[in-house]
């Protein structure tokens, strides 16, 4: 296998580089999404700038803003995006599976409705799915939607929707036919999130953050339109996007992780304890190279992935495989720094004694928050066992 990228793929890794260190805001600490007020703020008007570049969904087809990038340049823009902290929070969603979920299964006129309002950088997606009842077991969901005449009429809630506070557009993952089998009564509506009848109420996350919302579906109407691919195939569009948001998920964390390892180890080789370099501790020395090894090991992990997208070939174990192994690297990541970092660790951003911007104590709160999103690890892990090495159901 030929790991390295082509030389057009290297110009744009470096053209992006240099247009990333002089466009994300200078001091921005952000380690995963932009979820403060002023944060947010920042992040889209990061990505309106990126939109002008047009590089906001490189994989996307010309027509609707992309630039019909291969796998190995999107690649190589992740990396980039992941390693300069990019803030592109309010994207990530839509970038990352929402849109590919439209362009497989949209009609003409949804893509041309909904695609280039991404790539302009000028809406935001969240996605319905989690209900109170219903996570890891998401086919066991009860909100419904009635055909009524040329609508359909949603009732119910969902839980944990990320950033529904600030979206102009909901992916809806709804009960069409209670009659059939769990999985095959559920439709997947694109839902205006102005519709008449949606309430929005903040969940606080435990860094006392409001990233989470219950979201309250009252006699919602929604046009015919608004169904995305067929009547009850909702499913096997929701099990797609799952596949895409996992790669997409961690493409980014590893080149994240990898610069929270090197501002690390920049850390320790200027801080002194009783006259000597951290780095001369081979308590530290072992915990950095120990991290450096996992990293290397996530990164091919991701390049495995992306092989076999480019290759049209099925990917879904491969990526549940590098969710797992990714997301709790960035908590093993996040552990190595506050214990080198020790007591200073623990210190948010805004204490006069904090170091490196505060991120590692932020990562600590957030990191354990992707081992659960978009699939816990235990869940990764019965797909592993039941679909990839073909063992019974536990
Ligand atoms: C940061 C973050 C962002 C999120 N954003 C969104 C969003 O925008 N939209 C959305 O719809 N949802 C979102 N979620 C919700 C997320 O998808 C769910 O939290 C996740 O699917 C788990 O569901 P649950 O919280 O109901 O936990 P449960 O399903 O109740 O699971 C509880 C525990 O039991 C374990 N468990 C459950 N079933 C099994 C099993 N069969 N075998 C072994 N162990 C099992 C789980 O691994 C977990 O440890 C987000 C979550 C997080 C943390």
């Amino acid at each position: 296998m030929d790991f390295r990228f082509t030389p057009e793929e290297e110009a744009f890794r470096q053209e992006l580089r240099s247009w990333l260190r002089e466009n994300v805001p200078p001091n921005w600490e952000g380690v995963f999404l932009e979820e403060e007020v002023e944060e947010w703020k920042q992040g889209l008007a990061f990505v309106r700038k990126l939109a002008e570049k047009g590089w906001v969904a490189p994989a996307w087809p010309k027509e609707y803003g992309g630039m019909e990038a291969s796998p190995a340049l999107q690649l190589a823009y992740n990396e980039e995006m992941g390693y300069q902290r990019a803030p592109i929070g309010s994207i990530v969603q839509s970038v990352g599976y929402i849109g590919p979920a439209i362009l497989f299964f949209g009609t003409e006129e949804q893509k041309r409705q909904h695609l280039p309002p991404v790539t302009a950088g000028e809406t935001v997606w969240c996605q319905g799915y989690s209900e109170p009842e219903a996570g890891s077991d998401l086919a066991s969901l009860k909100t419904r939607a009635v055909k009524d005449g040329d609508d359909y009429v949603i009732n119910g809630d969902k839980t944990w929707t990320s950033n529904a506070h600030r979206s102009d557009w909901c992916i809806l993952l709804a009960r069409t036919d209670p009659a059939a089998p769990k999985h095959k009564g559920i439709s997947f509506f694109l839902v205006d999130m102005k519709s008449p009848g949606i309430t929005v109420q903040p969940v606080m996350n435990m860094a006392n953050v409001h990233s989470f919302n219950q979201v309250f579906f009252e006699d919602v109407r929604v046009p015919k339109s608004a169904l995305l691919g067929q009547e009850n195939q909702g499913w096997y569009i929701a099990a797609m996007t799952l596949d895409f948001e996992r790669s997409s998920l961690v493409a980014m964390a590893v080149s994240m992780a990898k610069r929270a390892l090197d501002d690390l180890v920049g850390y320790c080789r200027e801080t002194r304890v009783k006259g000597k370099s951290l780095l001369a501790s081979p308590l530290v020395r072992h915990k950095l190279a120990e991290m450096a090894i996992e990293i290397e090991v996530g990164k091919y992990m991701v390049y495995r992935v992306v092989s076999l997208q480019a290759r049209m070939e099925p990917g879904s174990i491969e990526a549940a495989v590098c969710k797992l192994y990714n997301t709790e690297l960035d908590v093993r990541v996040a552990n190595t720094g506050l214990e080198i970092l020790g007591l200073y660790g623990q210190l948010h951003k805004d204490s006069k004694w904090t170091q490196l911007m505060g991120r590692f104590q932020k990562s600590y709160m957030y990191a354990i928050a992707m081992v659960v999103g978009g699939g816990s690890s235990e869940i990764q892990r019965n797909i592993i066992a039941m679909r990839g090495l073909g063992l019974p159901r536990g």
